[in-house]
């Protein structure tokens, strides 16, 4: 009966579309009136459904009777850990830093990501076998993540393997400064020639933003000429990139297009727990419940718990209603935790929560504000802009006074080092005194 099906098939099929999509394809199993097929991957498997499900189902109605049915199944690579590494490493060619916490592992698959993760994990194995994928979703659905998983399996199994990812707004100033430098050539060399794979996160951001959108267009040409990976990721479709050349809005489209849909509540618990086990910390599941309820968006989740984070290593206590009431407003952090956060730091330098929120330039004061603000970014892991409401400074001097701190550490500043030392002790005497 199996031979049957696939002989009566190959019949209605022109012999160009059976090399094409055929070649793998087989049946798994027949239950009573129920036909199981089986491809190589996911990708032929949606392929399949689209184009020929009327031709399938009437050659297994045509066999098997009226009303019989069928699915596509595909073989799924279950397999995502690296085998053993190899002796040498090979300097990878990584043009932004990946978050190494961006892993496949560390990511919930539910029904709602389910055919993404499924085409990353096969295009893990297969580089450049979908090609391009364009990978869609509203904002903090996790693209990112998924993407930088991709780039981190590849750096870590195949280390000769050159990853390029970055934001097209990256791309676009580096392309910027290389014209006015004189380099565009080296430019292009890099990402045309050197890369073997490229993953361009946000292009949306290239919107009305022609001679970058046409850099694009010819490394995108030269790099998908040469069979080599391309990642598109984007926060909507390519029709709806409005003012993108139609030439590259059609490239996006020949190929693969996947997109994350919103998680549910369960998907959304299970976001909230994976992120703490990250960042190792232990949140009680009601909380994790509670904020599971009131966020629908992974981003959001992942902000409400670093406020958390925050809050518990500033006080060494959290409980559902101390959760409820940070969380209640969450644009900007509750006044008592930003009031202690300068506390501390008055206490410290010697001056008053109200003199650090001033524009006073005092040395104490400024210092107070520099080594704060670096507190509260880098070890509360709040964001910079949140930071900028407390401190009450603009992001962009947030960033600078930042990037200061992190500057004297990495000169080895002790001086620096012990201040960051007493606001940690400090703020666990704070919470003990409680
Ligand atoms: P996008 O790029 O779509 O805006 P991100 O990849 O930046 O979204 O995701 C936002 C945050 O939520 C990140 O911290 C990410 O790790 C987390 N996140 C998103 N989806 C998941 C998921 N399925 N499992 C675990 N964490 C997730
Ligand atoms: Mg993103």
């Amino acid at each position: 009966m199996k031979k049957e099906i696939i002989v009566a098939l190959k019949e209605k099929i022109s012999r160009q579309n059976w090399e094409s999509w055929f070649l793998d394809f087989d049946i798994r199993e027949i239950k009573d009136k129920h036909v199981i097929f089986e491809v190589g991957n996911i990708f032929i498997k949606d392929r399949l459904e689209k184009k020929f499900n009327k031709i399938i189902s009437k050659v297994v109605k045509d066999i098997l009777g009226k009303d019989s049915t069928f699915e596509i199944t595909y073989k799924e690579v279950k397999n995502v850990k690296s085998e053993a590494g190899p002796l040498i490493k090979k300097r990878p060619l990584l043009i932004t830093p990946l978050n190494p916490k961006y892993t496949f592992e560390n990511l919930v698959v539910g029904e709602f990501n389910k055919f993404a993760y499924n085409v990353f994990i096969e295009a893990s194995k297969k580089p450049g076998f979908y090609n391009p994928i364009f990978l869609y979703s509203g904002v903090g659905l996790g693209k990112t993540h998924l993407a930088q998983a991709l780039g981190n399996y590849l750096l870590e199994s195949n280390p000769d393997m050159k990853v390029a990812y970055l934001t097209s707004e990256e791309f676009m100033n580096e392309m910027f400064s290389a014209i006015k430098n004189g380099n565009i050539e080296d430019f292009r060399e890099k990402y045309r020639k050197k890369a073997d794979i490229l993953i361009i996160d946000d292009i949306q951001f290239l919107i009305g933003i022609k001679s970058a959108q046409t850099e694009l267009f010819h490394t995108f040409n030269t790099i998908h000429e040469a069979g080599k990976q391309i990642i598109i990721c984007s926060d909507r479709t390519p029709q709806e990139l409005k003012d993108f050349h139609s030439r590259m809005i059609s490239r996006f489209q020949m190929g693969l297009l996947v997109k994350i849909e919103k998680p549910n509540k369960e998907d959304l618990f299970k976001i909230g727990k994976k992120i703490c086990q990250m960042k190792h910390i232990e949140i009680e599941d009601k909380i994790i419940d509670y904020i599971s309820n009131v966020y629908d968006n992974p981003r959001l989740i992942h902000g409400a718990i670093l406020k958390l984070i925050a809050y518990k290593n500033l006080y060494g206590k959290l409980n559902l209603s101390i959760a409820e009431s940070i969380l209640t407003n969450v644009s900007k952090p509750p006044k008592s935790f930003e009031q202690r956060l300068l506390e501390i730091l008055a206490d410290i330098f010697d001056c008053s929560p109200e003199d650090i929120i001033s524009s006073k330039r005092t040395k104490n004061i400024s210092y107070a504000r520099k080594v704060g603000m670096y507190y509260a970014v880098k070890k509360l892991n709040l964001s910079t802009r949140d930071v900028g409401t407390i401190f009450k400074k603009s992001h962009s001097s947030v960033v600078q006074n930042v990037k200061q701190v992190e500057k004297l550490i990495n000169d080895g500043n002790i001086i620096v080092k012990n201040y960051l030392k007493q606001i940690d002790k400090t703020s666990k005497t704070f919470a003990h005194g409680e």
